[in-house]
C-alpha cells in the first residue's frame, strides 16, 4: 500500500504506480499522494480533471504540506484542500508519536500554541518531536500547521461568503496581516483572488456554513448514519452550535452545514467529523481484504462499510477492535463459541472492526430509515477539552485531512 507517511524511499518505490494512477485519474489514490507539475509549480490530486503534464514534469509528494514546502501551490481546479486524508493502512507504518502529532496539528494544536507546548502535551522534548515529524512525514511541525491553515482558508474563501478577516481567524491565523502575508508568499496571489470566478453554490440555510468532506467511494452511508445517534453533544472550548450532515454520493462527499457559532473551532471540528464518519478509510483495500476473508456476500451488500465513531467526543473507532464474546456476532458468523469466532477473525486483521460491523448489520433486524439530513446539536464547553477532542484513537485510524 502506498503511504503518504511511509518510510523515506516510498516515493521512489511507488513512482511508477503513481504515474499510472495519475494517467488513469485513479480516485483510489486521492489523498494518498499529490502530484506537482514542475513547469507550472502547481500541485494536484491524482484524479485532477486537468490534462496532466508529461511524466518527466511530474513530482510526487506524500502530503500537501510536502508539496507546499517544495514551493508548489494547490491547483484551483482539483482543489487539494478537499482531498480525503490517509487511511489506517497508510498510518500503520508510522510511529505513534508522529501519528499523534500530525493528528493534533490537523486539529489545530499549533494555532496560537508553540511546538514546545505540543511536545509537552505529548510528553517528549521539542527537538525529539521535530525530528520525528521530519523523519516520518518529511515536513516540520510548523510547515504542517501552516499548510493546514492555508488549505482551510482556501476552502473557506471559495466555499463560503465569510469576510476575509473571519476566514483568517477561523483557519487558525493569529492576525489578518499574518494571513495575507503567508497566503501571498505561499500561493503567489491575494486571498481575494480566489473569490473571483467562483462557481455558483447552493445557499446554506440560516446563515450556516456549507462545507464538504470528501471520501473515497464506495460509502455505505445508510448503514453508517443508522449506527450513529440522532443527536449528539460535543464539549469543547465553550462554543455551541448545530450542524447537519448529509451524503452527496454523486460528488463523493458529505455535505455539512455548520452553524456560524462553531467557526472558532472549525479546524478541530472538521478533523473530528472525519473521524466520526470514518471518511479517511480506504474501502478498496478493506473491502478486498474482507472479501478474501470469506465475507464477500456481506461486502457486496454493504460496499464501503465504515466504522461509526463517537459523536460526543468526535473520536473515531478502532479498526481492529473485536469482541468475540458477543453472541450476536458469533451467530452471524456461524461460530459455535467465542473461541471459534476469535480464530475465524484472524483472517480479518487488521480490519476486524469492519468485519464486526458487517456481521452486526447482517443480523440487525431494524429496517433502514431512508436517508435524510441528520441534525446534531454540538455544544462545546471548557477550554481544556481541546485535548479531549483531539484525543488519539489508539489504532491511529483517524489522521485527519
Ligand atoms: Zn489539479
Amino acid at each position: 500500500m502506498v503511504s503518504a507517511v511511509a518510510p523515506k524511499s516510498a516515493p521512489a518505490l511507488h513512482r511508477e504506480a503513481y504515474q499510472l494512477a495519475v494517467d488513469a485519474r485513479d480516485a483510489r489514490f486521492d489523498g494518498v499522494f499529490y502530484v506537482g507539475i514542475t513547469t507550472t509549480r502547481v500541485y494536484c490530486r491524482p484524479c485532477c480533471p486537468s490534462r496532466m503534464a508529461y511524466h518527466q514534469h511530474r513530482r510526487f509528494f506524500d502530503s500537501a504540506a510536502a508539496a507546499e514546502r517544495a514551493g508548489f501551490r494547490p491547483c484551483l481546479r482539483c482543489r487539494p484542500e478537499l482531498a480525503p486524508g490517509r487511511g489506517a493502512t497508510a498510518l500503520a507504518a508510522v510511529p505513534r508519536l508522529a501519528q499523534l502529532a500530525t493528528q493534533r496539528i490537523a486539529a489545530g494544536a499549533l494555532n496560537g500554541h508553540s511546538v514546545a507546548d505540543l511536545a509537552a502535551q505529548l510528553g517528549v522534548s521539542e527537538r525529539h518531536l521535530r525530528r520525528s515529524l521530519v523523519r516520518e512525514v518529511r515536513v516540520s511541525p510548523l510547515d504542517l500547521a501552516r499548510t493546514h491553515r492555508l488549505l482551510l482558508a482556501k476552502r473557506l474563501l471559495v466555499d463560503t461568503d465569510l469576510p476575509v478577516t473571519r476566514v483568517a481567524y477561523a483557519s487558525g491565523f493569529q492576525s489578518l496581516r499574518r494571513f495575507n502575508a503567508v497566503f501571498r508568499d505561499q500561493y503567489r496571489m491575494q486571498p481575494s483572488a480566489l473569490r473571483r470566478n467562483r462557481p455558483a453554490r447552493p445557499s446554506a440555510p440560516d446563515g450556516s456554513l456549507r462545507l464538504t468532506l470528501s471520501y473515497r467511494r464506495p460509502l455505505a452511508w445508510e448503514a453508517l448514519i443508522n449506527s450513529l445517534p440522532q443527536e449528539g453533544t460535543v464539549a469543547i472550548e465553550g462554543h455551541s452550535g448545530i450542524l447537519s450532515v448529509d451524503n452527496s454520493p454523486a460528488d463523493e462527499h458529505v455535505v455539512v452545514h455548520i452553524g456560524e457559532s462553531l467557526l472558532p473551532v472549525l479546524m478541530p471540528l472538521i478533523a473530528g467529523l472525519r473521524r466520526v464518519f470514518d471518511l479517511d478509510a480506504e474501502p478498496a483495500v478493506i473491502d478486498a481484504h474482507l472479501s478474501a476473508g470469506g465475507l464477500e456476500s456481506l461486502v457486496a451488500r454493504w460496499p464501503g462499510v465504515r466504522l461509526p465513531g463517537k459523536l460526543e467526543t468526535l473520536e473515531g473507532a478502532q479498526p481492529d477492535a473485536f469482541n468475540a464474546n458477543r453472541r450476536s456476532l458469533q451467530r452471524a458468523a456461524g461460530a459455535q463459541s467465542a473461541r471459534e469466532l476469535l480464530a475465524m477473525s484472524e483472517r480479518w486483521r487488521p480490519w476486524r472492526a469492519y468485519a464486526a460491523q458487517l456481521l452486526r448489520l447482517s443480523v440487525d433486524s431494524l429496517p433502514f430509515i431512508p436517508t435524510s439530513p441528520r441534525r446534531f446539536s454540538v455544544r462545546l464547553t471548557a477550554a481544556s477539552d481541546l485535548d479531549v477532542l483531539v484525543q488519539p484513537v489508539k489504532c491511529g485510524s483517524c489522521r485527519s485531512s
